[in-house]
């Protein structure tokens, strides 16, 4: 989502005629985009902004945008760290006319108001992460308010796109030539948007299978989404894959905890056999779909037996590859308040541990791969060795390959050959 808001925030800042640079010494104006999901994220800006003000002192102007700007706001410009202006979640569309101010001689320029609804979503293509993927947001914000989570305080409550806006921006995205487009939003599948304009002749028992299905319908080469929310993952979204080619083949169900006990005091809404339902469907789906997850050890309270149910979670599920995150508590949630008990060395010890298994898992599901042909979009050459380019499967795994830079932007079929240090090396046929 940060990536897709940069894009959106570059573009916008082009068509109102700045320049855009990479390199920070020629800049007049730095931006930090900011992700305060866990607190080693948020410390990375402090340190950063402490950098550039080291480096050039105040004449360079320093902005904030993303989750740190919408939920320090104006503590941002206390402590003389030099920031000029603070441009929150929703106010992305507006970061220009901040930028005006500032470059005025306005001091502390704040701006956390709500999206305007005429607000423009479209990304140039210049300033897309890849000329061959693209990324569509669905449905912005959440109102689930997991225990231990910034993100309903960050990124507001749940506003979904009209439907007909999403097909236009896969249509228009495949005009330009990208093969692959990825819905995004915290929780996919609570899409509802508030009409049905662009909708009606799709089938579904939900408005996300709708919305795959009509996507499906525009032909593009791949649709991919995430992230998807377990209590809310329906059959029909299978049923979707299953119906549809272009609808790939890979799930992302963040399942946080093996425990009830845990996932209950998390206040995720689903039990570790809800989820394990939703797994075995998707395993018996006739597409093969690639399955990742988010985990989380050493929640407040989390014991040994709570963290063994998630290693045996992990092991049933067979991820093809996990998110492992320590918990770290976020002011403001619920569960900042309860005491973060797991000492920092035990956390430690679950993450690795954790992560010994799922490395097994994953080491099993690359290996069932060698000699067999996949489908890879070659997005860019790799960065290791430039005689091979880079891309990913359907169901999401990543494979370097030899193959003429001509390829670049094509699904070309790889033949595994290799498996090194956790990536699938092959050869284009
Ligand atoms: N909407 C998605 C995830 C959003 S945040 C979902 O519901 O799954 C991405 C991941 O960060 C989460 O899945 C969780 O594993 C992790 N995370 C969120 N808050 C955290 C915290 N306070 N400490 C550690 N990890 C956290
Ligand atoms: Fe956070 Fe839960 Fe919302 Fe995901 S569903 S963004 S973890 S509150």
């Amino acid at each position: 989502m940060n990536v897709s808001d940069s894009e959106r925030v570059s573009s916008h800042l082009e068509s109102d005629g700045f320049e855009l640079t990479s390199d920070e010494s020629s800049a007049d104006v730095v931006i930090f985009n900011t992700c305060s999901v866990r607190e080693k994220a948020e410390h990375k800006l402090y340190t950063r902004v402490g950098q550039l003000q080291k480096a050039y002192g105040p004449k360079k102007m320093v902005g904030v945008m993303g989750c740190v700007a919408q939920l320090e706001g104006e503590n941002l410009f206390e402590g003389g760290r030099g920031i000029d202006f603070v441009v929150g979640t929703r106010a992305v569309g507006r970061i220009s006319e901040a930028i005006g101010k500032a470059l005025e001689g306005e001091k502390r320029v704040l701006d956390l108001k709500g999206r305007e609804d005429d607000y423009d979503w479209t990304v140039s293509e210049t300033h897309r992460h890849s000329p061959y993927v693209g990324f569509v947001p669905i449905i912005e914000g959440c109102n689930k308010f997991c225990t231990y989570c910034i993100v309903p305080f960050s990124r507001g409550r749940e506003k979904s796109l009209p439907p007909a806006e999403i097909v236009r921006q896969v249509l228009d995205l495949r005009r330009q030539g990208v093969k692959e487009v990825h819905l995004i939003g915290q929780n996919v599948n609570s899409y509802r948007p508030l009409t049905d304009a662009g909708f009606e002749e799709f089938r579904g028992a939900t408005p996300f299978s709708r919305l795959l299905r009509a996507a499906a319908s525009t032909g593009i080469e791949r649709i991919k989404f995430t992230t998807s929310f377990p209590r809310d993952f329906h059959n029909d979204i299978v049923d979707a894959i299953n119906e549809h080619e272009n609808l790939c083949n890979w799930v992302h169900l963040p399942v946080q905890s093996g425990s009830d006990r845990i996932l209950r005091a998390m206040r995720r809404g689903h039990t570790v056999e809800n989820y394990r339902k939703r797994i075995d469907l998707l395993k018996r789906s006739p597409r093969k779909i690639g399955l990742t997850t988010d985990i989380i050890v050493g929640f407040p309270g989390e014991t040994e037996q709570d963290f063994e149910e998630t290693v045996d979670l992990v092991r049933y599920c067979e991820y093809d590859s996990a998110y492992i995150f320590k918990y770290s508590p976020r002011p403001g949630t619920p569960a900042a308040e309860l005491p973060d008990d797991v000492p920092a060395d035990e956390k430690t010890r679950r993450f690795l541990e954790l992560e010994k298994v799922q490395k097994q898992n994953q080491a099993r599901s690359l290996e069932r791969t060698l000699g067999s042909d996949m489908e890879v979009l070659a997005e860019k050459i790799s960065g290791k060795d430039d005689r091979q380019l880079s891309g990913h499967t359907t169901c999401h795994k990543v494979v370097n390959f030899k193959a003429r830079r001509s390829f670049l932007g094509e699904i070309r079929t790889v033949r595994i050959t290799e498996i090194k240090s956790n990536t699938l090396f092959g050869e284009s046929l």
